[in-house]
């Protein structure tokens, strides 16, 4: 398998039975972005933006974010570009914004509730990300969304932006397609509003295992409770791919589970349009999907679901795919 993998990776990840599904990279940086392409990603699911604001004393310029998202979306050419806005808060402090200390960083004000609170921050980085748009495939998407007035509020501020730009003449992207994480229970809870306000999801399994599990993905005690393969953060995954695809609109799933390929006949099976996850793991996810069949797939998928361990999925898949675990 390992050896077969490099072969496939340039080509597009397609079951025995005709489904595609994108397989996109996460990056953060323009380097990463090289990284991608040499292994055959298809495009970026996810830039963490981070980098950008972390380890300085003073907030990046519009200048400084345009020239990064531009010479990522160089690299990229046509292929398109997810640009994630701002996911800093309590455990990532910047030094030239004033943070309350919180002593639940992962439950505070991280995310979009801190973009929303620093609009001056959000506006900047969101000017920076409309230029680049010119010319490129870019979409934009708003993390740790919780509630539907979250995502309207990010989207006005989004409106005024493009307003005060189309003023001023500065051309760019008018149709960008703009989506957000699902990583919140409360997002899977009301999927089904918050898909009438987007584009698409990107389920983030990251976040979505340990707020479901209320176990801190930090914590070594208490992290391997964090099991984005417990099938009750499947259900959570199966319940955001069903909304999504009611309303019409796709799905993708870029926490660290897209990686893992035992996960990917349930990822397959869940009926997920894109998966993103790092570059390393691109050849063998795409080589695994082009051995599977999408209705072998939803089979075993249905039946993870009703088991009641990640180790039982584990041993599911392991056995119905003759995979090793
Ligand atoms: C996630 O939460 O799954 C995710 C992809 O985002 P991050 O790991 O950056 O929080
Ligand atoms: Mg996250």
């Amino acid at each position: 398998l390992q050896q077969q993998a490099p072969m496939i990776a340039h080509q597009p990840a397609m079951t025995r039975d005709g489904k595609c599904i994108s397989i996109m990279a996460n990056i953060g940086s323009v380097a990463d972005a090289k990284t991608a392409i040499k292994n055959g990603a298809d495009g970026v699911g996810l830039l963490r933006t981070e980098f950008l604001y972390l380890n300085r004393t003073t907030a990046p310029t519009e200048e400084e974010q345009f020239t990064v998202y531009q010479a990522i979306a160089q690299v990229l050419e046509r292929r398109p570009f997810i640009i994630r806005t701002l996911d800093v808060g309590g455990d990532k402090p910047l030094p030239y914004v004033k943070l309350q200390p919180e002593s639940n960083p992962f439950l505070g004000k991280r995310g979009i509730r801190f973009c929303l609170d620093n609009q001056d921050i959000f506006k900047t980085q969101l000017r920076a990300i409309l230029r680049a748009s010119h010319k490129h495939q870019i979409k934009l998407m708003f993390p740790m969304i919780a509630t539907v007035q979250e995502v309207q509020a990010a989207k006005a501020i989004f409106m005024e932006v493009q307003t005060e730009m189309q003023q001023a003449n500065i051309p760019f992207d008018a149709t960008m397609q703009v989506g957000i994480m699902v990583e919140i229970p409360s997002a899977v809870a009301i999927a089904d509003q918050l898909a009438t306000e987007v584009d698409f999801f990107s389920i983030g399994t990251n976040d979505l295992s340990q707020y479901v599990m209320a176990a801190d993905r930090t914590n070594p005690d208490v992290a391997m409770l964090a099991d984005a393969l417990h099938p009750s953060v499947l259900r959570t995954i199966a319940q955001t791919v069903k909304a999504a695809h009611q309303a019409g609109i796709w799905v993708g799933l870029c926490g660290e589970l897209a990686a893992d390929s035992i996960a990917t006949p349930i990822l397959v099976g869940l009926g997920l349009d894109e998966l993103s996850l790092n570059s390393q793991a691109i050849p063998i996810i795409k080589h695994t999907i082009t051995k599977l069949k999408r209705s072998e797939s939803e089979a075993i998928a249905q039946t993870a679901l009703t088991l009641n361990s990640p180790q039982g999925v584990r041993t599911l898949v392991a056995t119905t795919m003759n995979h090793e675990v």
